[in-house]
């Protein structure tokens, strides 16, 4: 019987039940998920040592079968597993101090793989950091009695496994169907696009990532993989940004250089040339046959706020009402506090519509909102709530909008009759992520900060500077200002070998009397947080304890030490967040990092020599991997599983370029051609599905 891509697995020969359910496990249900389950890496036999070869002082992988095994104690009572290696060259002892328990794995007459330093101690000894068992001692590892791969000398691929399922009985799996698979196995990428990108056919592909003659063409294939899905993500985006801009349905504005003119005459400064370029790049989109569909990323500090301003007014004059949601009341308040100076001039004032506010004044607010005597309203998320509607909504300012789930920033949208959309983002990505996570947006990006604004020092301190940090904290609030202090974790159950937020809290409240020390964490009620929150920004305390909940929400002018204790803890882009919070007000501001590890990592030392958030955006994806950045998206789950977006930088582009081109002629994949790929996406991508239902 012929497989076909959705024969469940359970089906093949050898695939019992049991094995059925571990491959669930894997998230390996049908033939096809099967193709996709590709090696995780690659062995090449090329770089096996010979076991004589293996050099005191170097690093090898060997391969032999296991001789015998044994468990000795030294001196210090330390157990060490010890096994002699057997290959064609002769033999080598390999050793695993404190590792007893491989007794029940490793046995005679295995064929195993080891990798790891060779050290000297009574002889030569191999001093294993990884082993692999290749096969069992009645076992060989190839086919029908032939030598296994790494003996016949080629690329052994390594899958990922699962208990009740090892690597090799999955590579196992391959050898004896692949064959049988590869012919179900249909490809829909339109020619000219593989041709273009030099793409090798998908089974090509399936046979080069699980039968490689060499890691190249395996590398090969995982790069044919990636594009398709990558070009799956690019449609979706695309379409998505396709129903998002649309026509002008709604709003039409002119640029009447009214109230802009007068906000650009009247400002305390001078517009970065960042700004200026954003402002023009929105303005050029809100007069445009388009709606306006933009992300506005920069640091913290690099001014957003004054571009979303001139975007409300352009609303504004417009005759809209333009709404401008922030994720905290705090900000809120921040925003309407900021926006309302600089609308002062103007005779003009912001309405601040917060959850906080009596019954009876919101209910005021909102009487005047709906009627449309409100021409620019900030608020949280009180603003999505039922109750709240606008007479005429023109613009959605959305700050913080990571913070918000995909309905509620739909909800405020849906405040008006497609209103135009300008997103904020104080979290940097590199672009290739960008294209791929906000392809549906158009994007403008503030690189600079304002003039006469210091970069924050940063610096590393060790254990032994602590009472210096102590000294330099009391100095800077002796000259009236603030200092934050971060913690990883809230208390000290959670572990032990951690100072916690609310343990330092109490030490520093005595270490540092008479100054007020304050404390937030995530865990407290919102109301006392905010309360707190509140009397450091208004300067009755002078050093606020925190864990990471002062990411976002709090604006403090005068708060000029930024000290992070445990900084290891954290992500490169986190530390980064939290040293925004420093550095927004005239004088110089200090991020103090007070590693106490024995050695201060490099990544530290990386972070503190830059403050270009991009650049650490980088650093960030290179640490972390593609996963987690990428799940971080509200967006219904576009992860990508194959693309490796440092080195797919080219592909990423190319995809988005050919999708954008593909959904301009034939908007809801109806075409011969595009069907196939609607089909897939549908079946991949639950987001998919919904954008390719509507219209
Ligand atoms: P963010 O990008 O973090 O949202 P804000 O918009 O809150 O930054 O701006 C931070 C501060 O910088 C505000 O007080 C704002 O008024 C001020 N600011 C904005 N643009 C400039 C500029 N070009 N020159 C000087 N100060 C500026
Ligand atoms: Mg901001």
């Amino acid at each position: 019987m012929a497989l076909r891509l959705d024969t469940p697995v359970q089906f093949l020969k050898g695939v019992g039940p049991r094995r059925a359910e571990a491959l669930a496990r894997l998230d390996v249900r049908t033939v096809e998920d099967l193709c996709y389950h590709i090696p995780h890496r690659y062995l090449d036999a090329t770089s096996v040592t010979p076991s004589t070869k293996a050099r005191v002082g170097t690093e090898v992988t060997v391969v032999g079968r296991v001789v015998s095994t044994g468990v000795l104690s030294t001196r210090r009572r330390l157990r060490v597993f010890r096994a002699i290696l057997k290959d064609a060259s002769g033999v080598i002892e390999c050793a695993w101090p404190g590792q007893a328990f491989l007794e029940r794995t490793i046995r005679a007459g295995q064929l195993l793989l080891v990798t790891g330093p060779v050290k000297f101690y009574h002889g030569r000894q191999l001093v294993p950091r990884e082993q692999i068992v290749l096969a069992d001692a009645d076992e060989q590892d190839g086919q029908d009695g032939q030598d296994g791969p790494v003996e016949r000398g080629v690329v052994l691929p390594i899958y990922p496994a699962t208990d009740g399922l090892s690597h090799r009985q999955i590579r196992r799996m391959f050898a004896d169907h692949l064959d049988a698979m590869l012919p179900a196995v249909d490809d829909i990428l339109p020619v000219a696009l593989r041709r273009q990108f030099k793409l090798l056919p998908l089974r090509d592909a399936f046979l080069a990532l699980h039968r490689p003659p060499s890691p190249d063409v395996a590398e090969e294939g995982r790069r044919r993989l990636a594009f398709d899905e990558l070009l799956d993500v690019q449609l979706i985006v695309a379409r998505a940004r396709h129903l998002a801009k649309g026509a002008r349905k709604g709003p039409r504005f002119e640029n009447q250089k009214r109230l802009t003119t007068q906000l650009k005459a009247a400002l305390p400064f001078e517009l970065t040339n960042g700004q200026k370029r954003a402002i023009r790049d929105v303005f050029a989109d809100m007069v445009g046959p388009e709606r306006l569909h933009r992300l506005l990323m920069g640091d913290v500090g690099t001014g957003k706020t004054v571009v979303a301003l001139f975007a409300m007014l352009l609303a504004a004059e417009n005759g809209y009402q333009a709404v401008f949601m922030a994720p905290t009341e705090l900000l809120a308040e921040q925003h309407a506090r900021t926006i309302g100076e600089l609308l002062a001039p103007l005779g003009m004032e912001p309405a601040l519509l917060v959850g906080r506010l009596r019954d009876a004044e919101k209910a005021a607010l909102r009487r005047q909102i709906a009627e449309g005597e409100a021409p620019v309203v900030i608020g949280t998320h009180a603003l999505i709530e039922d109750t709240t509607g606008f007479k005429r909504l023109g613009l959605v300012v959305i700050d913080e909008q990571h913070r918000f789930g995909v309905e509620q920033r739909a909800a405020l949208i849906g405040k008006g009759e497609a209103p135009d959309v300008l997103l904020l983002s104080a979290t940097p990505i590199p672009r290739t992520l960008a294209l791929t996570l906000y392809g549906d947006l158009d994007i403008s990006a503030l690189r600079e900060r304002p003039k006469g604004r210091a970069p924050v020092k940063t610096g590393v301190r060790t254990a032994s500077a602590r009472n210096a940090v102590y000294d330099f904290i009391r100095a800077e609030c002796a000259r009236g200002h603030q200092a934050y202090i971060v913690y990883p974790v809230i208390a000290e159950s959670e572990r032990v070998d951690l100072r916690a937020a609310t343990t330092m809290a109490k030490t520093l409240g005595d270490a540092m009397a008479p100054l007020e020390v304050g404390l937030v964490h995530g865990q407290m009620k919102a109301e006392t947080r905010d309360l707190v929150m509140r009397r450091f920004r208004d300067g009755e305390i002078n050093i606020l304890v925190a864990t990471t909940v002062i990411e976002v929400g709090i604006d403090v002018a005068n708060a000029t030490v930024m000290v992070i204790e445990h900084p290891e803890r954290f992500g490169l882009a986190q530390l980064h967040q939290l040293r925004g919070r420093v550095g927004r007000g005239e004088g110089e501001s200090h991020c103090i990092l007070l590693c106490e590890l024995a050695a201060v990592p490099d990544r530290l030392r990386r972070f503190a020599r830059t403050t270009d958030g991009f650049k650490i955006a980088e650093l960030d994806l290179q640490e972390r991997g593609m996963g987690e950045l990428a799940g971080s998206r509200q967006s219904g789950g576009l992860a990508l599983r194959f693309t490796n977006l440092e080195r797919d930088g080219d592909l990423v582009i190319g995809a988005r370029r050919a999708a954008r081109a593909v959904i301009e002629q034939d908007p809801n994949l109806t075409k011969r051609q595009h069907e196939p790929l609607r089909r897939r996406i549908g079946r991949r991508y639950q987001r998919g599905i919904e954008l390719f239902r509507i219209g």
